[in-house]
């Protein structure tokens, strides 16, 4: 049985394997996405001691900075606000929430190597469990709830995406960070590239180099997916559809670039061709973030 797109609820159509993952894509927003998802089992043993967004205290410094003081900032959050960090890695959000002094952060991570870690920064709450149950798992309302680069690793994206807006307060913002499914920007990496069509050479035997290259550039391609990591390529027409139909909430959407400060904490600078590439693929259909600002009514 065919699935439809969940974002935008219209029909898919099959494109290609990457390994046993048959990879599918919306007919209408081009959102991509496996036919077949990994079981809980597969997900978990993938991220048992997963040290995402690499845990370790340089990084630690990246983000507890000024820079994202003043972001937090410009959110102009309630006195002693309540933060929820979904799938935090390393924590450092949570602490730099906290030791800036703009409220209490709830952390909630599947990984229990980074769970340890967050706990050794002292966060208010830290939370050992899937974030599908984040609803069932937390007793309060939030003023702000920043998930960053999660939902693509999820089976089921959207359930979270219900649960965070029904976890907000009146005026709550959730600041939801995901890949752009359809932008060009990491092509410009020759080892991602290279890679890209060594996937999908090794997965489609049947494919000649002009598919493969007729993927990777077109605008209904989806690089970043790669199973049973990144489950999903979120378009943007599919994610604006999708909060389009929820009325009690206000959002807009844009893309940003792999190289932005506040959103690439861990960014490291290339040589400057790869730059070069990178600001004119991102031309094409915007940067690799897509960042969605949320805000219930
Ligand atoms: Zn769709």
């Amino acid at each position: 049985m065919k699935i439809n797109c969940p974002f935008c609820k219209q029909e898919t159509e099959y494109v290609y394997n990457i390994d046993k993952y048959r990879i599918v894509r919306c007919k209408n927003c081009a959102t991509l996405f496996c036919e077949n998802m990994p079981s809980t089992e597969e997900i978990k043993a993938y991220y048992d001691g997963f040290k995402h967004g690499g845990i370790n205290l340089s990084n630690k410094y990246k983000i507890i900075s000024n820079a994202y003081k003043d972001w937090f900032k410009s959110f102009n959050l309630p006195k002693d606000a309540k933060m929820l960090d979904i799938g935090g890695g390393g924590g450092f959000f949570s602490c730099c929430f906290e030791k800036f002094a703009f409220g209490k952060a709830t952390y909630i991570d599947i990984d229990p190597v980074s769970c340890k870690f967050a706990q050794s920064l002292n966060i208010s709450e830290v939370i050992l469990g899937d974030v599908n149950d984040i609803k069932e798992k937390s007793d309060k309302k939030y003023d702000f709830i920043y998930s960053r680069h999660v939902i693509e690793h999820l089976v089921n994206p959207t359930k979270i995406i219900d649960s965070a807006i029904d976890l907000l307060n009146p005026k709550g913002i959730f600041i939801l960070q995901f890949p752009n499914g359809q932008s060009f920007e990491l092509l410009a990496s020759k080892k991602f590239l290279n890679n890209r069509i060594e996937v999908l050479k090794k997965s489609n035997k049947n494919f000649s180099l002009k598919d493969i290259c007729g993927f990777i550039f077109s605008k209904n391609t989806g690089n970043d997916l790669y199973p049973p990591r990144h489950l999903w390529a979120i378009s943007k027409k599919g994610i604006k559809t999708y909060l389009a139909n929820k009325n009690d909430i206000e959002f807009t959407i844009e893309t940003k670039s792999i190289r932005d400060k506040i959103y690439s904490p861990y960014y490291k600078n290339t040589h400057d061709y790869s730059r070069i590439v990178m600001f004119l693929l991102e031309k094409i259909h915007g940067g690799n973030h897509l960042i969605c600002k949320i805000i219930k009514k």
